[in-house]
């Protein structure tokens, strides 16, 4: 069973963060529209879901570019 934790901050929908995230900053500048770190620089979260095909492939670059693979989707 994963016990990883998946930050309450994410809008809801199919992308998201959980705590596996090192707040390295990366996500949020590949995608910023979509990322955001807290304001304490604790973590990222989902601050908006992609729709639009350009916004899907900044999501998912930023997938692919997380260090420590905290962005994930609904299956
Ligand atoms: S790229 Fe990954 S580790 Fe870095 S801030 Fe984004 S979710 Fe966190």
């Amino acid at each position: 069973m994963s016990t990883k934790y998946i930050y309450d901050d994410n809008i809801n929908g199919d992308y998201f963060v959980h705590d596996a995230c090192i707040a390295c900053d990366t996500c949020t500048d590949i995608a910023p529209k979509h990322f955001k770190l807290t304001t304490d620089y604790d973590h990222a979260y989902v601050c908006k879901q992609p729709k639009l095909s350009n916004e899907l492939a900044l999501c998912e670059e930023a997938i692919e570019a997380c260090p420590v693979g905290a962005i994930e989707k609904q299956p």
